[in-house]
Parts: structure tokens; sequence; C-alpha cells
């Protein structure tokens, strides 16, 4: 058996490996009480923190550029990025690949070193209070990083070990139980499932019982079946009082699971609010009729639309597209005999992301 790694950072330390997902039928574990994070048991180094904090994370200022290296130029990942995820969110962090999502992770994680910035999780600044940081978060990363030769068993002894998780404290049967485990819980991690590694993935970060849980991409390439039963355990950690940061390129996910979402962009936050108050954002189009002739009087017909005439000559109107056709709109102008000269409709950015980059089924 290969020989845990002493030393370092605990999340670096574990060889990373890309494994590609198979599809696997799988039930779902309910997560056991105990294995949530409770602010007055599990984590007294956290607890002591006068109170508890508004922000799981808190992020401003946040900058990276990664140093050209090989006669490569320089990237800039993330540009003065300010994020405030609040203490029991399901928040989700979303954006096409590329936009820096792995990267402000990894900067959580400690995986990657900042620019400029500071970076605040569970109250606790990673640069002054780097210990106590790390232990508020468990991060899954994007890639299947298990050491083949270890079985799950040996994966979270080896991960609680890492986090100086005395050995009465451990919870290892419990937390396999939790993620449906428990049969394999001696098996090589070579011949475990795609969805299996996942789970097994999740169960490595929760050893040290954080209250914060950070995803990076968690259903990506993963199937259909498999992505419902995570999200089915993800959903009862929150639901339990454990804080969820998920990244995720599809819309579709983000807006079934998460509370609030935060878009990101060539490495600059572009929206960040509600899920609601967001989609409600996105499912706005503003639509200019302009007319050969001034309009003294909005035709009954259009009132219906509740236009503003900004001049004389021109009639605004905002509607939903979910709910009215653009299509409904003209006809009735045209029904009113309005003499449209022309037709300019609003560019929504924020839309435009979404359509272009998260659209597109998984
Ligand atoms: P995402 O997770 O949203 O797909 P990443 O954070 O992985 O985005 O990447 C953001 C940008 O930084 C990309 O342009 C990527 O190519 C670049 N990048 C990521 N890691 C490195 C690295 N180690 N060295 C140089 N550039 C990198
Ligand atoms: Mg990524």
């Amino acid at each position: 058996m290969a020989r845990p790694p002493a030393g370092g950072n605990p999340v670096d330390q574990l060889r990373r490996r890309v494994i590609r997902n198979r599809s696997r039928r799988s039930r779902s574990g309910r997560i056991p009480e105990n294995l949530l994070f409770m602010p007055d048991s599990t984590q007294p180094d956290l607890a002591s923190a006068a109170s508890l904090p508004d922000y799981a994370v808190s992020i401003s200022g946040l900058t990276k550029v990664y140093g050209g290296q090989n006669g490569r130029p320089e990237k800039q990942a993330l540009t003065s990025v300010d994020l405030r995820v609040p203490r029991g969110a399901f928040f989700g962090l979303l954006g096409p690949n590329g936009a820096g999502k792995s990267t402000m992770i990894n900067i959580m994680a400690g995986l990657v070193n900042k620019t400029s910035g500071t970076v605040k999780l569970w109250d606790f600044d990673i640069d002054r209070d780097e210990r106590r940081a790390r232990c508020a978060i468990g991060v899954v990363p994007q890639e299947l990083n298990l050491d083949p030769f270890f079985s799950p068993r040996e994966t979270l002894e080896v991960q609680a070990g890492l986090y100086g998780v005395p050995k009465s404290e451990r919870r290892t049967d419990e937390i396999l139980a939790a993620v449906d485990l428990t049969e394999k819980a001696d098996a090589y991690a070579r011949t475990l499932s795609g969805g299996m590694r996942r789970r097994l993935l999740i169960a490595k970060a929760m050893v040290h019982s954080p209250p914060i849980l950070v995803l990076d991409e968690p259903t990506a390439g993963v199937d259909v079946e498999l992505r419902q039963t995570l999200w089915r355990t993800i959903r009862e950690m929150n639901a339990r009082g454990t804080t969820i940061l998920l990244t995720t390129h599809y819309l579709e996910e983000a807006e079934e699971l998460c509370d609030e979402i935060a878009i990101i962009n060539h490495g600059k936050v572009v929206a960040c609010d509600k899920t609601d108050a967001l989609l409600k954002q996105l499912d706005n189009k503003t639509v200019v009729l302009l007319l050969s002739e001034a309009l003294t009087e909005i035709p009954e017909a259009m009132r219906r639309f509740e236009p503003r005439q900004p001049t004389p000559t021109q009639l605004e109107i905002t509607y939903r597209p979910s709910s009215t056709a653009m299509l409904d709109i003209l006809q009735t102008a045209q029904g009113c005999h309005l003499p449209i000269a022309d037709i300019v409709t609003e560019e929504v950015d924020l839309e435009d992301i979404f359509l272009q980059l998260t659209r597109s089924a998984p």
C-alpha cells in the first residue's frame, strides 16, 4: 500500500488523476446528524469565534495572474473579484469554462496563491489564520484525484490524519454510509465506478466536519441519474446547516439547486443575486417601436403591454419573453395601424452570457 504523504498542504498531497466517469446506479444515503458541522462540538476552534459569521465566505478584491512560463504570456484569471456567500446558503458560482471558477476555489483551498485581495473563510483570513480557514472548508475538486491503491476506508483515514482528526473522533464508517459506500469500504479506489469516486471525494471533504463544503463542477460529465443522487446528497447537507458553494457551467443546475447565484465571466463577477431575482432579470426584454409620426394617444389595444413614450415618436415596451411573444406586440401594433418606421431591441448582456454559455445541456 502506498504510504500517506506527510507535511505540507493536506489537499495538495494527494496525487491528481483524471478518471472518466461511468454511469452506475446508485442510492442516496442520508447524512447522519453528527456528520454535520456543529458549532459547539465538532470543531471547537471554529466555534470559539465570538459569534457565528454572517458570511461563510467573504472575498474582496481578489486578483490572480498566472505567471507566464516557458515563453507563454501571463494570464489574468481573476480581476478584483468581490463575493460574499451568506452562512447557510446554497450558493452557485456559474460561468463558462475558463471563467476563473476553479482558480477561485483553488485559492480558497490553498492550492493556488492569489496575486492580491483578501479571502475569509468562516471569518478566518486565509493569510493570517490559515489553519482555521483551512479547517472551515471541505473541497471537492473538479478532478477525480483519488489514489487508485487506497480503499475508500483508507482514503478517509489518511485524509482525517492529514487534518489532525484524532482516531477517537474519526467517523469513517458513518461517512462511508452517508455516501453509500459501505459495501465498497475495502475495495481499491480503482475498482469504483465514476459515481462512487465522486461520492468518495465528497466523503473525503467531510472528514473534518467543515461548515462550508465547496464543490467544483461536481456533475460535469455525470449522467442524469447520478446527478440527481449527488444533488440529493448535497441538498440534504445544506438543509442540515452546511453552507454549500458549488461551481457549474450549467444554468439549469444553478437554477435548480442554488438560492443565490454569482455569474463569473473572464475572471469578473458580472452578476450576483438571489436566484429568483436573477431569473426575473433574465426574463426581461425591451423593444422600442420608432414611429414615423408623433402619437398623441396610446391605442387602447396596446395598453395591456404597458408601453412608455420616451418621445412622441417612440413606444417603449418591456416584456417577459416567457409569457409574451414579440410577435403579439407587433401584430397588435399593426392592428392599431401604428406607423412603425423601425424596431429597436435592447441588448441584454446577461442573457447573452447565459444563452451562449450555459444553456447547452450536460
Ligand atoms: P474555470 O474553472 O472557470 O473553467 P479556471 O480557473 O480553470 O476556469 O481558469 C481560468 C483561466 O486561467 C483560464 O484561461 C485558464 O486557461 C487559466 N489558467 C488556469 N490555471 C492556470 C495555470 N496553472 N497557469 C496558467 N493559466 C491558467
Ligand atoms: Mg474549473
